[in-house]
């Protein structure tokens, strides 16, 4: 993976705010809801880190919660906070105690709607994570082949939320489509956001956002980088890797992608097809500025 050239620093109140967040994506998050940009984050924090987090929010005037239950390792089994086991809370910060407190009712009465509502997501988005949750279920919970369906075109950089697996994105909610005008206008506002605060942090930002995407129902995300596109094809330097799979293998051996279809690919080594996939299992985006 590509390495951070920019300086991984946001100062508020004279505090860096990633000695609290080192993980980027929750820094921006933070950083969102004290900017006024959200109205509140909901976060996966280590319970040797809460106090680290409570410590933060004490000086910046935020408040916070924490979910009513902890998650163990594998992230799936919830149980009673005072499980001996060591596990990860939620915690719900926000400028406004009550939202803090709705949000962890919302998250225990398992109403997503309304969860999704409290954080400020776009009703659209939050209809289209409940009408296909159980489709992404199948998917290991990923929406990216659904929001890929809906989306024409080349959407802009700031919705898209596929290199959160690599710690990096603006938005923290499922758009409905990668062009979801409230989630475009929300991602820009976040990148100004950014830019403002930190400009070499935002150019990164941007130039892992941008680009050209592949979500494979299989094997997962993968982002095609050094890339350009000739009009026929998108060509590219190196496929950033999730986790080791065949179709990363054979997007290593090849160098360049032809979209027939944004469900339809072929994978290329220059004129040569060595691979072609296509279906509601495959999709493609191109992610402009
Ligand atoms: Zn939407």
């Amino acid at each position: 993976m590509q390495q951070l050239v920019a300086p991984m620093q946001i100062l508020i109140r004279q505090q860096n705010i990633f000695h609290t967040f080192p993980q980027l994506n929750d820094a921006l998050e933070a950083l969102f809801v004290l900017e006024g940009l959200k109205p509140a984050a909901r976060q996966m924090i280590h319970e040797d880190d809460v106090h680290r987090v409570v410590g933060f929010c004490e000086t910046m005037g935020l408040r916070w919660e924490l979910s009513g239950f902890k998650v163990l390792k594998d992230q799936e089994l919830l149980v009673v906070p005072d499980h001996p086991q060591a596990g990860h809370y939620f915690m719900y910060l926000s400028r406004d105690q009550d939202i803090c407190k709705l949000a962890k009712f919302y998250e225990s009465s398992r109403n997503d709607e309304k969860l999704g509502e409290i954080l400020g997501y776009p009703a659209c988005c939050v209809r289209f994570y409940t009408d296909n949750h159980q489709k992404a279920s199948l998917l290991h919970d990923d929406y990216s082949l659904m929001s890929m369906a809906g989306t024409e075109g080349t959407p802009h950089f700031s919705t898209n939320n596929l290199a959160r697996f690599f710690g990096v994105s603006l938005i923290s909610h499922f758009p409905c489509s990668y062009n979801c005008i409230p989630t475009t206008i929300m991602g820009k506002a976040l990148f100004s956001c950014v830019k403002k605060h930190n400009s070499h942090l935002a150019g990164y930002i941007q130039d892992v956002l941008q680009g050209p995407v592949i979500s494979h129902a299989i094997s997962g995300i993968h982002i095609l980088k050094g890339w350009r596109s000739d009009g026929e094809a998108v060509w590219y330097q190196e496929p950033w890797l999730t986790s080791p799979n065949e179709f990363h293998d054979t997007l290593q051996l090849c160098n360049n992608v032809r979209a027939i279809s944004k469900n339809n690919l072929q994978l290329r080594q220059d004129n040569h097809v060595v691979e072609e996939v296509f279906g509601d299992h495959v999709g493609m985006v191109v992610f402009g500025g």
